[in-house]
């Protein structure tokens, strides 16, 4: 019988989410969903020197924001705890012992003055540097004695033997690589602590993990993971290696350097949704030309064999695209819902916020374009008369002036403005009186009332929503202007 699957999904607290680590944690969670598997989360903090403050709350929010639930993890615990590496520490040390026992590794008691001299030497002579450790032939005896002794020491993996050595990657297919070329990396440190190199190992075998999903940096170490593996025994996990995810063609997307966390796309106006539909397509692809998936469609699509070598290029526009594909698909009270707290904090007239959020619905791509689409409804910017000159309305200062003047007559006897229709009704019926073509009324009213070139919604909508009095005193003051350039 197939094992059950079971992924993990291992970020290092560093206090933001970095999109990279959200993509490759949603491909480890669909992996493991696509089969009716486990997603675990393990928190890999046995960096000391990196920790930061509050950083797993920040892991666990954004897990929960975007709907990616494990299955087991530190705060809802499971058979294969501590989730926590810090709290897992005791366990390596005697899975490294071991490990000295079996041949893969050995105590080192060399300096770490001396290695990093070595390593300066060769890199100043332009070669590579890999140590040739003297302590793996101390004997075994010899070495546990000066460990007894409270001499300090590293335990560092030992590669035997010359020629090839190879692993399977679902993505990146066969990699061999020459014995020659590995490094006998330290596995435990001289504080007692594990390095990744060696704590990846326990934690995945412990927790049963069968597919290890990783970002490709990892590609070139997993032949030293793989003997690791051997050395103990045990079965080895599928390796799905999975490709980065870029700034453009040459640098990686990075916190580090500016490029914004999943926590940066919210703040400026992404759902958190739309942000994981768009990541999920970052290195994936399915087998169709559909673009637009929930979590549960993502689960049924999503297969190994679809993900890609090549790196992905993070495309902000296309992101914003689907962003307001997003909003445009919801209900207007799922709109109103989500946008009503910066209506209510961007606009301080009292208007119809319902009708502001229907005109917004098809505009925006984002929730961070609303302040400044909606900045005219609390006061009309100055504007300059040129305006009212459209070459497609076929509009001039003259029409402009006519229908303004027509409009605000009309406008001023309307007593109903309890909604959109009465106002609809009134200003469609003036350009036919006036023998003028819609545009030439509407554009002039738009422009006067807004003070600006592109708004959400049109003249009528906007006359609804601004009520008698606002409305026609920005009407009079769009009179004033065209008469005062007309009579110069
Ligand atoms: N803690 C590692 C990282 O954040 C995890 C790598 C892995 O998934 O094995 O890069």
């Amino acid at each position: 019988m197939a094992k059950r699957v079971r992924t993990r999904f291992a970020p290092s607290p560093t206090g933001y989410m970095h999109i990279g680590n959200l993509r490759t944690a949603l491909f480890e969670y669909l992996i493991a969903k696509h089969e009716g598997g486990d997603f675990i989360l393990r928190i890999e903090d046995t960096d000391q020197g990196r920790l930061v403050e509050g950083a797993t709350d920040i892991i666990y929010d954004t897990l929960k924001t975007v709907g990616l639930q494990h299955d087991e993890g530190p705060d809802i615990g499971g058979d294969h705890g501590p989730y926590v590496q810090s709290q897992r520490l005791p366990m390596y040390k005697k899975y490294a012992e071991e490990l000295v026992e079996l041949g893969g590794a050995h105590y080192c008691f060399c300096s770490e003055e001396e290695i990093e001299r070595q390593r300066k030497e060769a890199d100043s002579l332009g070669i590579s540097f890999k140590y040739d450790d003297p302590c793996k032939h101390i004997s075994l005896e010899e070495a546990k004695a000066r460990v007894a002794a409270g001499e300090p020491y590293v335990i560092r993996q030992t590669i035997k033997g010359d020629g090839e050595t190879y692993f399977d990657d679902e993505v990146y297919g066969r990699i061999e690589v020459d014995k020659d070329v590995l490094d006998e990396q330290i596995l435990i440190k001289s504080d007692g602590f594990p390095t990744y190199n060696f704590a990846n190992i326990i934690d995945d075998h412990q927790m049963e993990i069968t597919h290890v999903v990783r970002g490709n940096e990892y590609l070139s170490s997993t032949p030293k993971y793989n003997l690791i593996y051997q050395a103990y025994g045990w079965d080895i996990p599928t390796y799905v290696h999975v490709p980065p995810v870029m700034k453009d063609e040459h640098h990686k997307l990075s916190k580090r350097n500016g490029d914004a966390s999943f926590q940066d796309l919210v703040a400026k106006g992404y759902l958190p949704q739309a942000i994981l539909n768009y990541i999920a397509l970052l290195g994936w692809s399915p087998e169709t030309e559909q673009e637009i998936y929930t979590l549960d469609e993502l689960i049924k699509e999503f297969k190994i064999s679809r993900i890609s070598k090549s790196p992905a290029i993070f495309d902000i526009d296309k992101l914003t695209w689907m962003n307001g594909v997003y909003l445009r698909n919801m209900s207007l009270e799922e709109f109103y819902d989500l946008i009503k707290d910066i209506l209510k904090d961007s606009i301080h007239r009292e208007v119809d916020l319902l009708t502001v959020a229907k005109i917004l619905q098809p505009r925006i791509d984002t929730l961070a374009q609303i302040k400044e689409s909606v900045d005219f409804i609390d006061t009309l910017p100055e504007y300059d008369t040129a305006m009212y000159v459209h070459k497609k309305m076929k509009t001039t200062p003259e029409i402009a002036l006519k229908a303004l003047q027509a409009a605000r007559s009309a406008l001023a006897d309307l007593q109903d403005w309890s909604s959109e229709e009465s106002v609809h009704e009134l200003l469609m019926a003036l350009p036919k009186q006036l023998e003028m073509k819609n545009g030439q009324l509407l554009w002039p009213v738009r422009t006067a009332i807004t003070g600006k070139q592109f708004t959400p919604g049109g003249a009528i909508e906007i006359a609804y929503i601004l009520g008698k009095e606002e409305t026609l005193a920005r009407i009079d003051k769009g009179i004033e202007k065209l008469e005062a350039e007309l009579n110069q």
